[in-house]
């Protein structure tokens, strides 16, 4: 018997160590459960990419800094009030899709015909009810279509202009493609044209944004709106409105949104991904498994990782796969316990954060945060 309970200790402690290779192993082994935690929390994010102080003016990081702060106020005024996690992301997201900053919305880039096509998606973690849209070029805000889609329908991604029919019958207004273009995107793709230039080359960032939430019931949502990547043809679609690989969220184990180089996350499944290791450690619960063991549930024997500690590293682990096949970006992930963090291999992401213990941060370049970030890029 004994045997046995040292075999599956053996088992538990090898899966432990693949989720997440570069845990370092907590001495508070009982993990955080009993803390008090944040009531609520939210991550936004508005693209990472090349982000060096050297390629934006003052000017620029003042701008992005007060678009991510309206962004990050939205979000929380909703938490704060006692809304929901769904309300939060979508009250997040909204102004960066109206603000040309970003790739969403207003300010999307364009496609190789020179157009813009924007794909949005949401995820509610109470019951994993999710909506999608893309390729959709006259709905202001197509995270509320994408929204609607989960509500008012009985599909999770409407495409095109089926999506658009869509979005007649919910009442929404069509919005004239000049609304989404501008100068600044349009050189861009010409640019990219006259040169030969990639999507990266010409960008330098993805500009996708997201939002990720946790509310005071304690639920989590995802939600993430973009408008590609530059001289997109053929009808490509990337990771943003992929349910699984931009978006994701699970009141089990995480919420995640994601912005990069979306065809290497949707080959690794990126924000599923990331919830699916933490699901599987929460099943590995150190009470849980002391329990198992039949061992006291104050027994030193066993050296477990704390939970946000490896939330963290799951998320790093995962985006270690999206580097290892030569993407890049990063994510944004909130989990059940409170804690918001980032991962990028960019050398920056705009990003913000905020929570009920008065946590209220923005950032842009690689290193700025104090806490909960991983930053590893490969420049
Ligand atoms: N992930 C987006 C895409 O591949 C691009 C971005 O993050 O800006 O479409």
């Amino acid at each position: 018997m004994q045997a046995m309970k040292n075999a599956l200790l053996t088992i538990v402690a090898a899966g432990l160590a693949l989720l997440a290779p570069t845990a370092a192993f907590a001495d508070d082994h009982g993990g955080d459960h009993g803390a008090e935690k944040p009531k609520w929390s939210i991550a936004i994010h508005g693209g990472a990419g090349t982000i060096l102080p050297e390629n934006i003016t003052p000017e620029q990081r003042v701008a992005y800094e007060a678009a991510l702060q309206e962004a990050l106020d939205a979000g929380t005024e909703v938490l704060k009030n006692g809304g929901s996690a769904m309300d939060a992301v979508k009250a997040a997201i909204i102004p960066m899709e109206d603000n040309p900053l970003f790739n969403a919305g207003r300010g999307a880039v364009f496609t190789w015909e020179g157009e813009n096509e924007l794909d949005a998606s949401i995820m509610d973690g109470r019951d994993r009810s999710a909506g999608a849209v893309t390729g959709v070029k006259t709905v202001k805000n197509p995270i509320l279509l994408a929204d609607k889609v989960r509500t008012n329908s009985p599909h999770v991604f409407l495409m095109g202009e089926g999506a658009e029919q869509f979005a007649g019958e919910q009442g929404f207004e069509v919005t004239p493609p000049e609304w989404f273009a501008t100068q600044s995107r349009r050189e861009s793709l010409e640019r990219m044209k006259a040169r030969e230039l990639s999507a990266l080359d010409v960008d330098l960032k993805f500009g996708t944004v997201g939002a990720v939430a946790l509310d005071q019931d304690g639920n989590l949502a995802a939600g993430t709106s973009t408008g590609g990547m530059t001289g997109k043809r053929w009808g490509r679609i990337g990771d943003a409105p992929v349910i699984g690989a931009g978006t994701y969220a699970d009141n089990r184990s995480c919420a995640v949104s994601a912005t990069g180089w979306g065809e290497y996350f949707i080959r690794v499944g990126v924000a599923q991904d990331i919830c699916s290791r933490l699901r599987f450690l929460r099943l590995m619960d150190p009470e849980v498994l002391k329990a198992l063991m039949m061992r006291p549930a104050d027994s030193d024997e066993i050296d477990l990782p704390q939970f946000s500690e490896q939330a963290q590293n799951a998320a790093d682990a995962v985006m270690a796969e999206v580097k290892k096949l030569g993407g890049d970006g990063g994510v944004i992930v909130a989990i059940p316990e409170g804690d918001v963090f980032y991962s990028f291999n960019t050398a920056g992401m705009y990003r913000g954060r905020a929570n009920s213990d008065g946590l209220n941060e923005v950032a842009i370049f690689g290193g700025e945060d104090e806490a909960g970030a991983s930053n590893t890029p490969d420049h």
